[in-house]
């Protein structure tokens, strides 16, 4: 089941660390059908429902090129999310499992990640299928999908690094 914010039998929260500023800034903004999180996705799929990414200024010119990418990997805040629980019961049956087990929205740092299919770029939008977040959900990053992405710059000696202990 999804949750408010409520604590479910057997799960621990804990009392966070005074935060540090890692100095995120969020560059955009997602619209997308979903106004409740007992209706949002679990995970979005490709073939879901078309959503919005608006770019901010200054960050819209960071935009070029992105359109040849099939997929894109997105990073948001899931900012209604909870974020002191190491312990959580997502069937709420009094099973609990360890927060980075899970891909639970409630963690730490709340940060969300999908893989959406591009379907087009309008000037600072991006229109893209597979997200699971609310709207209004504050956007973090944007990247190409991985594997996708041929790295452009020079290989560096590490990538040729394998270690004969590894399996
Ligand atoms: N795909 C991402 C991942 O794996 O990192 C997120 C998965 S998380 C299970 C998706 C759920 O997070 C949604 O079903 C909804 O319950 C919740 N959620 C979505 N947007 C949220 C937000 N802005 N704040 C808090 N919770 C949110």
């Amino acid at each position: 089941m999804v949750r408010e914010n409520e604590i479910r039998q057997n799960e621990v929260s804990v009392t966070p660390p005074a935060p540090t500023d890692a100095g995120l800034t969020f560059i955009g903004v997602i619209s997308t059908p979903w106004t409740s999180r007992m209706e949002t996705p679990r995970q979005g799929r490709h073939d879901g429902p078309l959503c919005r990414i608006e770019i901010y200024e200054p960050w819209v010119a960071a935009l070029k090129g992105v359109e040849v990418f099939e997929r894109l990997e997105i990073l948001y805040w899931l900012h209604q999310s909870r974020r002191d629980l190491v312990l959580q019961s997502p069937a709420s049956n009094g099973e609990v499992h360890g927060t980075f087990s899970l891909r639970s929205p409630v963690r730490p740092n709340p940060i969300g990640t999908s893989i959406v299919k591009l379907e087009g770029v309008e000037g600072n939008v991006l229109l893209v299928r597979g997200l699971d977040c609310l709207d209004s959900t504050p956007l973090i990053d944007l990247k190409p999908d991985r594997t996708l992405f041929k790295p452009i710059a020079p290989p560096q000696p590490g990538d040729y690094q394998t270690d004969v202990n590894a399996p």
